[in-house]
């Protein structure tokens, strides 16, 4: 017997066994947009904190 669900995502039929790893998503992609991931990757400023603490250790040995 297969069960047969929708992608939350896109929609796609699922397949519930081993085809689809992701499931209920059909695929990872799918999966990281339901969970936001994406938003979360938008965010990301790469080196933003470092980038921080060398304005700070710049200031300091000037004195
Ligand atoms: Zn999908």
């Amino acid at each position: 017997m297969t069960l047969t669900v929708n992608c939350p995502t896109c929609q796609a039929p699922v397949s519930w066994n081993e085809t689809f790893p992701q499931r209920p998503f059909c695929s990872e992609r799918c999966r990281l947009i339901d969970l936001g991931a994406w938003a979360a990757e938008e965010h990301v400023i790469p080196g933003g904190e470092n980038e921080e603490q060398d304005l700070f250790s710049d200031d300091l040995p000037e004195q």
